[in-house]
């Protein structure tokens, strides 16, 4: 139904926030996007309704390329409904013209059609009671529902909902989670970007992990929680800070990313000595091993809030275990062996994952 490709987004100050989404995403499909804050999720779903022009890409909806200049905008968006955090309902209007405003406008309903449709909207989100009320009278779970009813009022096809409970009061959030619930249920196509892992878990046919400006990770609930593939993935699923290098070649500044890790250790509260160790790790296995022989390894530090440190390591070619070859001094493989509570090599689609506890 929605086919993504190649799509990028740069901002007028050169800052790149997509950098080459893919997706497909077939009718009737719950979608959750999780992920940290400022990794593109919201501007992904703002380019979908064209709320963002993108600087680049392909957007099919139901084969029509919506990013064509012939194709006709508001005819999109009516398909393409969107939720956002702040609710956006008219507050001079009472919730019922809130609902009656769009239809009667722009699909041609009479005012009573677009009445009888509003009530039965608003008794699908459990406001039958509140049609001439003011938003101002209402509390904030409630608003968030006459904004959902507002939106399903324009019979859109795909809803979009960007973090819908996160301007709410944590005891509002539950009957806002139980309306999306329930129209995830009626064939409806929603994309979620959320950070309500339950949630996500529970409703999603699929999840999308979003991080650098990619969808850098998908796959079922199953999947996702409870066996993510990449380092950074996991980090955000179990809550772990992340501090992740890049390392082309052997002229790396490795001096910096020392200084850098000594800061973000010290940051997630651990002790100089374990700081120390992470450090020895990083320069045994990157600057005296890896990087000696492969080129684009990549490495990602990740933290618990309770100090549980992960080092995990990427890189491509044959399948090659450092500690086991004999091209490295033995010191080196003694220290790693030595400094490390638990050391594995995996290799998987010809890339070789290192993961290292503390
Ligand atoms: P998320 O929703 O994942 O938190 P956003 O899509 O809101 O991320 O933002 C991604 C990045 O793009 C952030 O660094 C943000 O500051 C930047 N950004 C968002 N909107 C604009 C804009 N209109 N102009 C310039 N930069 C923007
Ligand atoms: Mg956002």
């Amino acid at each position: 139904m929605i086919n993504i490709e190649h799509l990028y987004k740069e901002y007028d100050n050169g800052l790149r926030v997509l950098n080459d989404v893919n997706a497909q995403i077939n009718k009737g499909e719950i979608i959750s996007i999780i992920g940290p804050s400022g990794t593109g999720k919201s501007t992904f779903l703002r380019c979908l309704n064209l709320l963002e022009s993108p600087t680049g890409g392909k957007i099919e909806v139901n084969g029509i390329n919506i990013l064509d200049s012939k194709t006709d905008i508001y005819k999109i968006r009516q398909k393409m409904g969107m939720v956002f955090q702040s609710f956006n309902l008219f507050s001079h209007l009472m919730v019922i013209e809130n609902l009656m405003l769009g239809p009667t406008k722009l699909l041609g309903l009479s005012k009573q059609e677009a009445f009888n449709q509003g009530i039965s909207l608003l008794e699908t989100v459990g406001l039958a009671d509140k049609l001439y009320a003011y938003p101002d009278e209402l509390s904030g779970g409630q608003k968030q529902r006459v904004a959902i009813a507002r939106t399903l009022a324009m019979k859109p096809e795909i809803i979009l909902f960007d973090e819908p409970t996160s301007a709410l009061d944590p005891t509002m959030v539950g009957e806002v989670l139980a309306v999306i619930k329930k129209l995830a249920t009626q064939g409806l196509t929603m994309l979620i970007v959320t950070h309500e892992m339950k949630f996500a878990r529970d409703v999603s046919s699929r999840i999308f992990y979003m991080d650098e400006g990619v969808i850098y990770e998908q796959g079922t609930p199953e999947q996702l929680f409870e066996n993510p593939k990449k380092a950074k993935t996991k980090a955000f699923i179990n809550r772990m800070k992340t501090l992740s290098f890049k390392i082309k070649n052997s002229k790396f500044d490795f001096y910096e990313m020392f200084s850098q890790i000594q800061d973000f250790c010290i940051k997630q509260m651990l002790n100089l000595k374990q700081a120390n160790i992470v450090n020895l790790l990083h320069e045994e296995l990157l600057i005296n091993m890896l990087t000696k022989k492969f080129s684009n390894v990549e490495s990602v530090l990740a933290i618990s809030e309770n100090q549980d440190v992960e080092i995990t390591i990427n890189y491509v070619g044959e399948k090659f275990d450092p500690l086991l070859c004999d091209e490295f001094e033995d010191l080196s493989k003694t220290i790693v062996k030595n400094a490390s509570k638990e050391y594995t090599h995996q290799y998987e689609n010809l890339t070789n994952i290192i993961t290292l506890k503390i």
